[in-house]
């Protein structure tokens, strides 16, 4: 069963779907009704990730030697779908992360000792990471990173700053890449992490945004912060591995989340057009309303379908390049025209803050540049088709 219906769609199994019941009713219950506020007041309650640290659903899909549930990814895309269902992007993506970009290095190429240190705490929502590439003269272009770290005494020296970084300002612990060799291209990245209290890591700036109001992203800089030889992650030098090894996953998270997102989009603007009159009858029966309806169920289909495609493939340790890179790119593009459509017939109410619709528009538009830009997963599924 999905988002939209009921039968059964692999790979979802029965038990993912009883998460998923599980989920829907903690968001409808705990976070939808509050997300207004958050939205307002720039920030959720940090109470939130000890909330769901509590209920387990922080950890979901880690191994339980760690506090996790030990589900698989496949929970993990119950996860990212049912969170985009919150109302509010800044949270999802506050929390997803977290879990979904954060911890992820550390559990695959961390040592023992980094896993009791950051990932057991942040299952609980003591603790909250993030991961910090971008960078204010680099994002798509990962090689053209600046952030150094020098080696002296048995400790990295690290200089430099990330911007764009989610959970920035609140984080207890930074995944962050790092240059360690004058090298150019992908050769001589590192992964450290970087914790909140080492002298000369300042948050620089709380950024403000079109969308994503509740989540706080950070500016950070960094001038000669000592990092100890055991805050490096995985291997010196091999930093590019890591990003990669990521990053298939944060794409098909973030086309997860644009298709739950929809979804829910859809459903609050169905509901719309039978409720709202004009001209002495339900606008739903109008035909251009109709049409636009049909149009934008039959858009998340087709993406919903691309996008457990992609799933399926990476699940089964297939190559999914092709596939997750398409995924994310219609669906991320299409959540912001669905946006749009249900923005539009919602007329005047649409463009206001107390409705859902007009959120989700600000907060759809950062899909086609976060995680990878339009142009790039263009870039990538051209490359496969060997031009
Ligand atoms: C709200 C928010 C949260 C974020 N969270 C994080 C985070 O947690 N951690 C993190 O590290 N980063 C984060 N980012 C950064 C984000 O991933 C980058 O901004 C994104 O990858 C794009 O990089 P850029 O902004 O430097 O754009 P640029 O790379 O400068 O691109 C500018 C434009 O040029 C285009 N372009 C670039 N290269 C090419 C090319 N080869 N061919 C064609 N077109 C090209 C791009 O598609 C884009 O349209 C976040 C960003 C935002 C807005």
């Amino acid at each position: 069963m999905t988002g939209s219906s009921t039968r059964l769609i692999p790979p979802f199994e029965e038990e993912h779907e009883a998460l998923r019941e599980s989920l829907r009713a903690f968001v409808e219950r705990e976070i939808r009704p509050f997300a207004p506020d958050w939205e307002k007041n720039k920030e959720f309650p940090r109470e939130l990730f000890t909330r769901m640290g509590e209920l387990g659903f922080l950890g979901i899909s880690y191994p339980e030697e760690y506090g996790g549930q030990g589900g698989d990814t496949v929970h993990g895309a119950v996860f990212a779908e049912e969170m985009a269902r919150c109302g509010s992007g800044g949270v999802a993506a506050g929390i997803g992360g977290h879990t979904g970009i954060a911890m992820p290095p550390i559990l695959k190429f961390g040592t023992e000792e980094q896993k009791r240190r950051w990932i057991v705490p942040g299952l609980k929502g003591e603790k909250i990471g993030a991961l910090a590439i971008t960078e204010p003269a680099a994002g798509s272009d990962v090689a053209g990173l600046r952030t150094f770290a020098r080696r002296e005494d048995g400790e990295y020296v690290v200089n430099g700053s990330k911007t764009f970084i989610t959970n920035g300002v609140r984080a207890d612990f930074y995944v962050t890449a790092v240059k360690t060799t004058q090298e150019g291209g992908h050769h001589g990245l590192s992964f450290f992490v970087l914790e909140k209290g080492m002298p000369g890591f300042e948050v620089s700036r709380k950024l403000e945004k079109l969308g994503w109001h509740a989540s706080d992203t950070g500016e950070l800089s960094f001038s000669d912060v000592r990092v100890p030889a055991e805050n490096l992650l995985g291997e010196e030098n091999k930093g590019f591995y890591l990003i990669m090894a990521n990053f298939q996953w944060e794409r098909l998270a973030m086309a997860l989340g644009a298709v739950g997102g929809m979804q829910a989009t859809f459903e609050r603007t169905l509901d719309y057009a039978k409720e709202r009159s004009a001209f002495g009858r339900p606008i739903g029966n109008f035909q251009a309303i109709r049409h636009k309806l049909a149009e934008m169920a039959t858009k998340i289909e087709a993406c919903r379908d691309l996008t457990y495609h992609g799933l399926r493939l990476f699940v089964s340790g297939q190559d999914a390049l092709q596939e997750v890179s398409m995924a994310k790119l219609l669906a991320c593009r299409a959540a912001v025209e669905v946006a749009d459509d249900a923005v539009q017939i919602h007329g005047s109410y649409g463009y206001m803050r107390e409705y859902d619709v007009e959120r989700a528009l600000r907060d759809a538009r950062i899909g086609p540049i976060g995680g990878g830009t339009d142009e790039i997963m263009k870039e990538i599924i051209g490359k496969q088709l060997a031009l």
